[in-house]
């Protein structure tokens, strides 16, 4: 592997999601140089790995793909995967410097041609996260199909040292001595778009999540929802049944002081009724109900795709679950509150319960980068009203739901704005893009 050293770009991106490669193409197509960073061994982010996308239902990997591979193969852009960043200093106005790590991936990027050899011929098996945790993967992989780079990565932690994946390579690319290797990417502007994670549920025993197998997280159904799914159709996780009755949580995680996590999600009303059409499509049969507080549709066209619901005959129940237990012959009990009608506490029980979790930031840059952040954690605007990507770091922007719950519509166009903002900042220096210097070029000359 090639050393990197210290790497020169008009921008750099934190964050390969859909936010992100956003920004990147269109900073890139404006000619800037971009540098795009990830921890992840594939960019791509949540949107890679949902099935269909409310409100229009399109298939989330049809859309992602293209720019994924766009970002890839765009002359302006340079994809950095599986890399930690740890330091994001701005030394002046000219100059942002990134302290990165890259991490082992254990085969060399320069002479992995994505063949999957190594992967056929390794007798590991470990669960797969990006299959929510529902199917197999082996020591050496590459993450999933459409992952980009389509080059593959060995998992110290669960790896024998058997040697038969460096047997079966090609190109000799399995290299077990890897070492983490420092780089520095010095730009002129950075977008921050480092995104959401669920949000964590150990401190909720009482829903079940990790303890009861047929209550499963809303990605976990994202990935049971999708095309190339786990199991191809959707199965309860305890003993491969086809649910009748289905079951959402909502405000899983959100707006829930005792988890330090008060604010609403955004997202999480919309994409459970998301996953209801589809599973009332895949299931005609079954019954699905949606335990909810209120329903927050906020989007154009989102009421009208949450009444779509209701006439598909998905039931809504006003209340809040307070707790979920084993019921009889493996289903899953739900005790709650009835917040109309005559109230009360209730129960019910289902084959199959989703919890609709909230969102928190991935990232924290305490210790890292300068940058403010709410009491919410996600990154702060210093401009909310008139310029919302712009933070207190001078030519730092933000992106996507690293500034706060949004969904794709908003994330994209967020993400647009940031693009926006850091080119006039470059132009602001005296730095145009490529393409632009030429143009400029072109009618100075006629
Ligand atoms: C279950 C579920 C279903 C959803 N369904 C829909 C839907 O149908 N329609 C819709 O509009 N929205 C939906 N959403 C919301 C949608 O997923 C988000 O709006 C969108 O994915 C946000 O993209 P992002 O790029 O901001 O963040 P992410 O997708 O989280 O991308 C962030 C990227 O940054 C990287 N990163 C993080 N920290 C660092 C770091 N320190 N260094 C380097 N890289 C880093 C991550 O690896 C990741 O690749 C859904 C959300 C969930 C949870
Ligand atoms: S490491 Fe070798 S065997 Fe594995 S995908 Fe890359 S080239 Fe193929
Ligand atoms: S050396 Fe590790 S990764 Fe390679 S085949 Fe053996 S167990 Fe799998």
């Amino acid at each position: 592997m090639k050393s990197k050293g210290e790497l020169q770009f008009d921008a750099v991106v934190i964050g390969g999601g859909i936010a992100g490669l956003q920004s990147a193409l269109d900073l890139g197509d404006q000619g800037y140089k971009v540098a795009v960073v990830d921890k992840d061994a594939t960019i791509g982010g949540k949107m890679i790995r949902l099935s269909k996308v409310f409100p229009t239902l399109d298939c989330a990997s049809c859309i992602t793909t293209p720019k994924m591979s766009s970002a890839a193969h765009h002359e302006n852009i340079t994809l950095f995967t599986y890399c930690s960043m740890d330091k994001l200093d701005r030394e002046n106005p000219e100059r942002v410097v990134v302290k990165l790590t890259q991490k082992p991936r254990y085969v060399d990027p320069d002479l992995c041609i994505g063949c999957r050899k190594c992967e056929y011929g390794c007798p590991v098996y470990v669960s797969d996260p990006e299959q929510g945790g529902f199917n197999m993967r082996k020591a050496v992989y590459i993450p999933f199909s459409n992952a980009i780079p389509q080059i593959a990565l060995l998992d110290a932690e669960n790896c024998s040292l058997c040697g038969k994946c460096a047997r079966v390579c090609p190109t000799g690319a399995i290299d077990y001595f890897m070492k983490p290797e420092k780089f520095t990417i010095v730009a002129k502007t950075a977008i921050l778009a480092t995104g959401f994670e669920l949000s964590p549920m150990d401190q909720k025993p009482q829903y079940g999540l990790g303890r009861l197998q047929n209550v499963v997280s809303s990605m976990q159904m994202e990935r049971l929802l999708a095309p190339h799914g786990p199991y191809n159709r959707v199965l309860r996780p305890s003993d491969g049944k086809e649910p009748d009755s289905i079951a959402y949580v909502q405000c899983a995680g959100s707006r829930d002081k005792s988890l330090g996590i008060p604010y609403c999600s955004r997202v999480c009303c919309m994409y459970a009724i998301k996953q209801a059409m589809l599973l009332s499509g895949a299931l005609p049969l079954a019954d699905i109900t949606i335990y909810y507080m209120d329903i927050r549709a906020f989007g154009k066209g989102y009421e009208q795709f949450y009444q779509n619901a209701k006439a598909m005959g998905i039931e809504f129940v006003k209340a809040k679950v307070a707790k979920i237990t084993q019921g009889d012959e493996q289903t899953v009990k739900l005790r709650y509150e009835d917040q109309e009608g005559d109230g009360g506490v209730m129960e019910r029980e289902h084959d199959l319960v989703i919890l609709s979790l909230g969102i928190v930031p991935q990232w924290d840059p305490e210790g890292i980068c300068n940058v403010s952040c709410g009491q919410d954690g996600f990154i702060q605007s210093s401009m909310p009203k008139i310029a919302p990507t712009v933070t207190d770091l001078e030519g730092v922007y933000t992106a996507g739901v690293a500034a706060g719950p949004k969904d794709i519509v908003d994330t994209i166009t967020e993400a647009g704005a940031a693009a926006m903002e850091a080119s006039n900042y470059l132009k602001g220096l005296g730095q145009a893009g490529q393409g632009q210097e030429e143009t400029a070029e072109a009618e100075a000359g006629a």
